[in-house]
This record gives structure tokens, C-alpha cells and sequence, in this order.
């Protein structure tokens, strides 16, 4: 997906500022935050969204989980709470279309979101 914007970033074509990185995934500040502490989980494999996980793929998504409660501690709302969403499509809110998890934490956060 050479058009992707965040295949570009999971890459290092464009720049980010990243917090964890290993072989499977990239962790990276969202360029607009929306929360003191708002980041973006993304696999390094192009998968289009929550929609286009399936049994072959889910093995990075278990590892995007079992990452979170370390990425919880080390940007310290592991204890005051913190949210992770994936917006799906159109209605759904999302704009990039690479699979991305946002971790919005460092304030408290309302519910319904809009
Ligand atoms: P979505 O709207 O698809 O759920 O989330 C996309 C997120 O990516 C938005 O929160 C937006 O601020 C962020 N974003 C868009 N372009 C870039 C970029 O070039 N760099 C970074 N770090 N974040 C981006
Ligand atoms: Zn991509």
C-alpha cells in the first residue's frame, strides 16, 4: 500500500514522533492530540480497518493488546484510566484507512463520544 499514509509512516517515509516500536507494530503521537496523552497504535502491515480483521491477521491485534497495559504504565494513566477506540468507515469517523487504535488519556473523558 504505497499510497497509505500510515504504511508511509510505519515505513519511516514520513516522519513521526514514535513512543514504541518492535517488529510487528508502531506506536506514534497523534499529529492533532486530542487528550493530553493521544496516540496511535497501528500494525505495520496494511489492514484496512477493524472491518478486515480476520483469523490470519488477528495474531498482531492480540499483540497490539497485550502491548496497551505497558504503554498505560510508561505514559502514567495506567491508574487514573485512559480509552482505546478504533473508528470504522465513514460513519464511524475515520479518515485514515489503515487500521489504527487511538489511546486518548490525561483527562477525563466524556461519554457518548459525538
Ligand atoms: P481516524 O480519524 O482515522 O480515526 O484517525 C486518524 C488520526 O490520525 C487523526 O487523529 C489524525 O490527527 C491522525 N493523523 C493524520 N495524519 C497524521 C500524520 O501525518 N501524523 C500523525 N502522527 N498523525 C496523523
Ligand atoms: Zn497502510
Amino acid at each position: 500500500m504505497t499510497e497509505c499514509l500510515f504504511c508511509k509512516i510505519a515505513n519511516k517515509e514520513i516522519p513521526s514522533n514514535i513512543v514504541y516500536e518492535d517488529e510487528k507494530i508502531l506506536v506514534f503521537k497523534d499529529i492533532n492530540p486530542e487528550a493530553p496523552v493521544h496516540i496511535l497504535i497501528i500494525p505495520k502491515m496494511h489492514i484496512n480497518s477493524v472491518q478486515d480483521i480476520n483469523e490470519s491477521n488477528s495474531n498482531v491485534i492480540s499483540h497490539i493488546f497485550a502491548i496497551i497495559p505497558k504503554l498505560a504504565k510508561d505514559l502514567d494513566v495506567d491508574e487514573k484510566g485512559f480509552r482505546v477506540v478504533s473508528n470504522i468507515g465513514e460513519q464511524g469517523g475515520q479518515t485514515v484507512k489503515h487500521l489504527h487504535f487511538h489511546m486518548l488519556g490525561g483527562r477525563n473523558l466524556s461519554w457518548p463520544p459525538g
